[in-house]
């Protein structure tokens, strides 16, 4: 259950109690009771916004649409697998159809581009996500910019990024949607914030950017040629770190009482690297020691002692960026199919 959240403020103003927002006791150990954030979990939050979902997709099914999701999976790349895994189950989970379309490694980018204009063409399918990384020799850009931009689930369609900049209605960026929802569900002030978006990738970065600006903070977006960025981070209400790098952001980048959203999936299997990350985490050496790999974030685990918020790796941005998948497959057969399924409250938000 999502702790209820507090009236809208900087995690900076609460009083720095450790607990996680579901409540949870399982991932405690005594080492930990030491440590101050307030742990953001994205589980609890992904499980609100499925129990807000299952109602909509149950007053749709009673107009006789079920949307659907195609997800292409192009190769067998085994990080790719496990996302789209997680994709259809979800899907599973909450009613909705899906499509798991998987083309060889080797297709070209004619081929793929006449599966994605099949998908445009079916009714049953609301909408498309393709992937990424596709293999060198597909045209990437030209292959999402072919998805019908009232299909793009993704948001990453020029159409439905114009729209974002625009701050017009469509659909938006599945991962720094989901982290707009956690701000949000967890009670951080955004109007009037100072939020560093450490990254400007075109998938979590820029959108991450324009999201935070249309709700009113002052946002600075930094990437790898930022001049003295430790100094930049630091200066933040809200870090939103997407960066790519393991545990990059360290407690000296992180003004005390900050809110830190790690984006940030690194898998690391390097002994002498864990040994040194969970130097305070004794369970979550114990456990890279058992599994011989562990995923981290792009924040240090040590920054839970520093930070007022922060969302855990895993656990935290991950489990949002599937809901909110979820969340724009039923807004895209809304929206496609309004005639048939029109528009309550809620689907409007
Ligand atoms: P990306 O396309 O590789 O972009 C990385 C960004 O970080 C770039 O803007 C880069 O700057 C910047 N950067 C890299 N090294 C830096 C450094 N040392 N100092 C400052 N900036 C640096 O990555 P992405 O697709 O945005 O993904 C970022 C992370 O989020 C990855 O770990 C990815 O796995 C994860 N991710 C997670 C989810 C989720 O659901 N939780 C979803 C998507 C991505 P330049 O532009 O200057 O090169």
């Amino acid at each position: 259950m999502l702790a209820a959240p507090a009236s809208p403020s900087n995690a900076a103003q609460q009083p720095h109690s450790f607990c996680y927002d579901d409540g949870s006791e399982k991932n405690k150990s005594s080492e930990e009771h030491s440590l101050s954030a307030r742990i953001l979990s994205g589980n609890a939050i992904r499980d609100q916004i499925y129990a807000e979902l299952q109602s909509e997709i149950a007053s749709l099914a009673a107009l006789g649409v079920k949307p659907g999701l195609a997800a292409v999976l192009v190769g067998d790349n085994p990080a790719s697998k496990v996302y789209v895994s997680s994709k259809i189950a979800a899907c599973t989970k909450l009613g909705l159809a899906s499509f798991h379309i998987t083309p060889p490694a080797t297709i070209s980018t004619a081929e793929l581009l006449e599966i994605i204009e099949g998908l445009n063409a079916r009714d049953d399918v609301d909408g498309i996500l393709v992937q990424l990384p596709l293999p060198a020799q597909i045209d990437s850009k030209k292959i999402l910019e072919a998805v019908d931009p009232a299909k793009d689930v993704d948001g990453f369609h020029p159409m439905n990024v114009g729209h974002l900049v625009a701050g017009r209605p469509g659909l938006v960026a599945c991962t720094p949607a989901g982290v707009m929802e956690i701000l949000r569900r967890s009670g951080v002030a955004i109007e009037g914030a100072n939020a560093v978006v450490l990254g400007r990738s075109d998938i979590v970065g820029k959108p991450q950017a324009l999201l935070l600006l249309h709700a009113s903070a002052t946002v600075t977006v930094a990437h790898s040629k930022t001049k003295d960025l430790k100094d930049v981070v630091r200066r933040a209400d809200i870090v939103v770190a997407a960066i790519g790098r393991a545990a990059m952001v360290t407690t000296d980048y992180v003004r005390p009482g900050a809110t830190v959203i790690d984006v940030g999936i690194n898998r690391i299997n390097d002994a002498k690297q864990a040994e040194s990350l969970f130097a305070n985490f004794p369970d979550r050496f114990a456990e890279f020691q058992k599994k011989g790999t562990a995923i981290v974030g792009d924040v240090h685990p040590d920054v839970v002692n520093v930070a007022g918020a922060l969302t855990p790796v895993p656990g935290g941005v991950g489990p949002l960026t599937i809901a909110m998948l979820m969340s724009n497959t039923v807004k895209a057969a809304r929206t496609r199919r309004g005639s048939r399924a029109p528009a309550t409250a809620s689907s409007r938000a």
